[in-house]
């Protein structure tokens, strides 16, 4: 069995988000653990106990866009989506981002740093709204933060704290290989989105570049495997732009991948900014292509 590494109370007490409640108890005992997650999970959040801060929250009538401040004077977002009854937080896993999608305002500057476990979670708990669902796609690349994620999606969902339910967690990412094989054997039910957004080799290195260095097969390949062994339907987010994916070839490579497949295709608009280098598509083009991979016999939804 793996063991722990070790901890001083010192390093518990000074930024108790960061650990999972076996974590805690080891160091501080049982009854101890149960008493400081129960203040930092049921009760609202004390300065003494974070590591960040909210600077700014930006409303509109359906989203709610923090702004926090971590202790090295790092800037991230996250985004709370409202719904009926609560809503859903999109939950950013770096500062900055690696990957430099073409249509990304947060890759552009580069990457900066992981976040640790404990800013995944207080991002969160910060928000002190109903939170029924949590995806891992705000400013960063999730998966180039696997032992962070993965231990703050434990830390999340331990009875003794949030209790979240895995099935409310969705993980949103462009597929490195290598860790998608990793979190197939992971004993967590989440769900996958994976940001595909081509259906060839060179136009997924044009839209993703940083990506180019893992087959887009194996992207697929690896994804539907993680469908199989958990039973999960996986989501494959589709950015439509004219002229780059939008062929009657991909429509054909895509069918053939996920035609009986438990796969639904998410055809994304692409909202231009003012430094866009790419042009977005018409309306009907969307809805044209959408059609298209239904023909197809393809799940579609936009
Ligand atoms: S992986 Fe996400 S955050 Fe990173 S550049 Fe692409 S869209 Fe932006």
């Amino acid at each position: 069995m793996k063991r722990l590494p070790k901890y001083t109370p010192a390093e518990v007490r000074n930024d108790p988000y960061g650990f999972t409640y076996k974590e805690m108890s080891e160091v501080i005992g049982e009854n101890e653990a149960k008493a400081l997650y129960e203040e930092l999970y049921k009760q609202l959040p004390r300065k003494k106990n974070l590591s960040m801060l909210v600077k700014n929250i930006c409303k509109s009538s359906d989203t709610e866009k923090y702004v926090y401040e971590l202790k090295d004077n790092k800037y991230i977002e996250t985004v709370f989506i409202k719904r009926r009854d609560g809503g859903t937080v999109c939950v950013s896993t770096q500062v900055g981002c690696p990957v430099g999608c073409i249509f990304c305002e947060s890759g552009r500057n580069g990457f900066v740093r992981n976040l640790t476990s404990s800013e995944i979670v207080q991002q969160i708990i910060l928000l002190r709204r109903k939170v029924n669902r949590i995806v891992f796609m705000g400013m960063g690349e999730p998966l180039f933060n696997y032992d962070n994620l993965i231990k703050a999606i434990h830390i999340l969902r331990d009875r003794y704290g949030l209790n979240f339910p895995t099935d409310g967690i969705t993980i949103s990412t462009v597929g490195p290989v290598d860790q998608l094989k990793k979190l197939r054997e992971e004993h967590l039910k989440i769900q996958l989105t994976i940001s595909l957004h081509a259906a060839t080799q060179s136009a997924r290195n044009r839209i993703i570049p940083h990506m180019r260095i893992y087959a887009i097969e194996d992207v697929v390949k690896q994804a539907l495997s993680y469908s199989e062994r958990h039973n999960r339907k996986i989501v494959f987010a589709y950015l439509l732009l004219p002229g780059i994916n939008d062929r009657p070839s991909d429509v054909r490579q895509l069918a053939k991948w996920f035609r009986g497949k438990k796969v639904m295709i998410n055809v994304l608009q692409y909202n231009p900014t003012s430094n866009s280098r790419i042009k977005a598509p018409q309306k009907r083009e969307i809805v044209a292509f959408k059609h298209q991979l239904e023909q197809a016999g393809l799940e579609v939804t936009m």
